[in-house]
């Protein structure tokens, strides 16, 4: 049997192949960066134009009370909660990963005084090493990286803080949370989970190991359209003595009191800064809603059947490529990354013919499997494309070598 045929038996038996409807994509395109951007789910053009023309455009100010307005950041974070093992209280849906770094580095810093150290490991996602970074300018930290078979013992009563992005954004590859949490809390420091490359296709339990703090992304798994809110947890027993360093007025107890003095909001409310981007969070509150209504464990199950029949597609034209991505389902999210030292212009090319994935500098060809609307017809067509371009040798032409300033 051809890779093709297995994959129409596949999809034939596949529960989530229907949820493909769901969603809008191009004619001719397989995507598989939806671990960078997700795609666009069919109800969202109508809930965003619903918002901004009767909720905007006739509610107008009406509507921070009568559309619900104000209660959206919380209600969008509470419904992020049960795919990533907390509850409701805990999360909140706010501002950029970025920027939810930065407060709960600070805020984790300001609970372990006498503490400076914020241990991460080198090639982590780079803004993750650059917030570090900027609090350490500010003279509040400490940057200490380890590499990721050496976390365990950088972990010392210096640590204030271990922070670390659960499934690798190059690679894939997953940390051991339950482990890695463990550790961290034996030696007196708090631990930061970055989820962007998990929540959405893979389940996570933060109560569950025991985490301090979480933050995520909204525009990958989430479906939440380019620049979504991102999302920021904090465990229950730490929302009480909680300092975050933005402290705007979103964040205070009593924001339209207006009085001179901060006093934060209690509870996850105190994570917000300033006003919230409601038509940014009514994109981001179809795409939850449509992940929830999947479910994370189906999705999980799907993603790891893909990128297997995806490996096994490539076997099946006998393309060898060197996969750093772990080989195994069990440790690694949903993306498979190979290394070739002509990636970028194999990704230019793979472009060119709709298979839609990214380069990441300076070698790594990065395919996301996005299991809520990818077939297994998807994956044959795609292994096609890949042995295709690789034995035609067409990626060399000079074209697909010029770099493009964003890849
Ligand atoms: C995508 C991603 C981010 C994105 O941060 P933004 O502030 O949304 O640009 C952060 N961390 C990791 C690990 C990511 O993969």
């Amino acid at each position: 049997m051809t890779p093709e045929q297995r994959a129409a038996d596949f999809d034939a038996a596949d529960p989530l192949a229907s949820f493909r409807d769901r969603f809008i994509l191009p004619e001719g395109v397989i995507y598989l960066d939806g671990n960078s951007l997700g795609a666009l789910p069919k109800a969202t053009p109508d809930r965003v134009q619903a918002m901004v023309e009767r909720e905007w455009g006739e509610g107008l100010i009406r509507s921070w009370n009568s559309a619900g307005w104000f209660e959206m950041a919380g209600r969008v974070g509470a419904k992020i909660a049960p795919l990533i093992g907390a509850a409701p209280h805990e999360v909140i849906a706010c501002d950029s990963t970025s920027v939810n770094l930065f407060k709960l580095i600070a805020a984790a810093l300001k609970m372990r005084p006498g503490r400076k150290v914020v241990l991460s490991e080198p090639g982590n996602f780079p803004t993750d090493l650059y917030m570090i970074a900027g609090l350490e300018a500010q003279g509040l930290a400490e940057r200490r990286l380890a590499e990721r078979e050496r976390l365990f013992e950088a972990i010392d009563g210096d640590v204030a803080l271990l922070m670390l992005t659960h499934a690798h954004y190059k690679t894939g590859a997953l940390h051991d949370m339950a482990a890695l949490t463990r550790a961290a809390h034996e030696a007196g420091a708090l631990v930061l989970w970055d989820l962007s490359h998990s929540t959405g296709a893979l389940p996570v339990d933060l109560n569950g190991v025991g985490a301090d703090f979480a933050v995520g992304c909204g525009y990958k798994y989430l479906c939440g359209g380019p620049g979504a809110p991102a999302f920021a947890f904090v465990a229950e027993r730490h929302l009480a003595d909680l300092q975050q360093p933005l402290t705007g007025w979103f964040g205070h107890a009593a924001p339209f009191a207006f009085s001179d003095d901060y006093a934060g909001a209690p509870g996850i409310d105190r994570l917000q800064c300033g006003t919230p981007p409601i038509l940014g969070l009514a994109a981001l509150e179809v795409g939850v809603d449509l992940i929830a209504e999947i479910g994370v464990g189906r999705l999980y199950g799907k993603s790891q059947a893909l990128s297997e029949f995806f490996l096994e597609s490539l076997m099946a034209h006998d393309v060898t490529l060197e996969l750093v991505s772990p080989p195994s389902t069990a440790e690694r999210g949903s993306q498979l990354s190979f290394r070739h030292p002509e990636a970028y212009a194999i990704c230019q090319a793979l472009i060119a013919r709709g298979v839609i994935g990214d380069f990441r500098a300076p070698d790594v060809l990065r395919l996301g499997f996005a299991p809520a609307y990818l077939s297994f017809t998807d994956m044959a067509a795609a292994a096609r494309h890949v042995a295709e371009v690789l034995a035609s040798g067409e990626w060399q032409h000079p074209e697909f070598r010029e770099r493009a300033a964003v890849t």
